[in-house]
């Protein structure tokens, strides 16, 4: 069968089209500024790409011209639209409802529009793709595939904020966590790898990205993460702030009269690396400036560096120890000087980092000494594998692993 993975955001729509017999890439697409000017698709398959420019004021614009692209006679992937078994969609917020991936129905559809107050930015997108495709292909079923589902597992005390209790039960105030399907497929990938039975083994995966966070996956279920209720709280981030004392939103509100939106925005688009550094929310551009000895740039790579120990630490306190450590996304994935200084002095919990196999190191790899007890790996992830499989699972009536 062959299955569309969709991630729609306000203004795009990125996708893939994979054939699940083999698991093969079949065509990549980026249909950019939805109903802004300049609006333009453009897809690799086969090796061939194709560039549409075409004004597109709607997501149904969006995926016809998508179908379109698909169907091309010369460097399309498709003969016809009825070979598209199912659409996988990646939510942002599944809030409480979800636990798993679900096929589309109008309740689900509702439970995601009853989620946008905590994902005011992407749930109304994830809406607008799984609508645009009901309309467009009337007969294909879609699944919703959360970011937040896998972290579903955490216990009140990982996932209740210290507020009264009211505002959990009536307002949902809580650790949600993201980035959950990228956690569950390489905690789940590494253990595989290493050969260790995931239902006895305490994983800490730090996904490091522009946005980033960490979880702690014991014996396969996530006990704790670092975003919350939305993606702002955990690590400082390429342009969030991470995690702070809350009081700092009203002093600088007073201070500087602005609303608490306006320090929010702040918070998450002018902080972070970005913030600290003034020059870039990219790590590539803050490790050139730090290296060049850019003390803004070093002091940024510096708190990024100690905020993920920090976490790595309490995680390893919160399972009573760890069996695997796990680096994924952009940083995680091609970072070795930043891996390395992540790992700097961890022998004490029994993690030691073997140099020769971190340097340059971009793909699935242990880099790890042999003889050490924690086992330090990096695993490239891939969500939309991910969303395919639960997406095939559920379409043919299989439990998802
Ligand atoms: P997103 O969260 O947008 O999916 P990615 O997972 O692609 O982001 O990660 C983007 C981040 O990865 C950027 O900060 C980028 O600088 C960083 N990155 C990419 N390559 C390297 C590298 N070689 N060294 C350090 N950081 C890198």
């Amino acid at each position: 069968m062959k299955i569309l993975v969709l991630n729609a955001g306000s203004s795009s729509l990125k996708y893939q089209l994979i054939d699940m017999e083999g698991e093969k890439l079949l065509a990549k697409g980026l249909v950019e500024r939805i109903g802004i000017e300049g609006s333009k698709i453009t897809q690799k398959a086969h090796g061939e790409q194709i560039v549409i420019e075409q004004p597109m004021k709607t997501h149904t614009d969006g995926i016809q011209l998508m179908l379109k692209a698909l169907l091309d006679p010369e460097k399309g992937a498709l003969k016809s639209m009825d070979e598209i078994g199912a659409v996988g969609h990646r939510v942002l917020h599944g809030g409480e409802a979800f636990t798993a991936s679900v096929l589309v129905n109008e309740e689900v559809k509702n439970a995601i529009k009853a989620n946008i107050p905590l994902g005011p930015l992407h749930n109304p997108a994830n809406l607008m793709g799984i609508e645009a495709c009901e309309k467009v292909m009337p007969n294909t079923p879609n699944v919703a595939v959360f970011d937040t589902a896998f972290h579903q597992t955490m216990p009140p005390k990982a996932y209740l904020y210290g507020v009264p209790m009211e505002y959990y039960e009536r307002l949902h105030v809580r650790r949600y966590g993201f980035h959950g399907t990228s956690h569950r497929y390489v905690s789940k990938r590494a253990c595989e790898f290493l050969g260790l039975d995931r239902s006895k083994t305490r994983v800490i995966t730090c996904h490091l990205g522009n946005g980033s966070s960490l979880a702690a996956v014991e014996n396969g279920k996530c006990v704790d993460t670092s975003m919350g209720i939305t993606p702002l709280e955990g690590v400082l981030m390429g342009t969030r702030s991470g995690s702070m004392d809350p009081a700092v939103v009203q002093y600088i509100a007073n201070n500087d009269h602005l609303s608490v939106d306006e320090v929010l925005n702040i918070l998450n688009k002018k902080s972070g690396l970005l913030g600290i550094s003034g020059l870039s929310s990219d790590m590539r551009d803050i490790d050139d400036a730090a290296d060049g000895g850019n003390e803004r740039a070093i002091t940024a790579r510096e708190m990024l560096i100690y905020g993920i120990r920090k976490y790595i630490g309490a995680y390893t306190a919160a399972m009573n120890g760890v069996d695997v450590i796990v680096f994924t996304a952009g940083i995680g994935e091609n970072g070795d000087a930043l891996r390395a200084r992540i790992m700097e002095g961890f022998e004490y919990i029994g993690a030691k980092l073997d140099s020769s196999r971190n340097n340059g190191c971009r793909s699935e790899a242990i880099i790890s000494t042999d003889d050490s007890k924690v086992k330090i790996v990096v695993i490239p992830t891939d969500e939309e594998i991910v969303i395919a499989r639960d997406t095939l699972c559920i379409v043919t009536g299989k439990p998802i692993e």
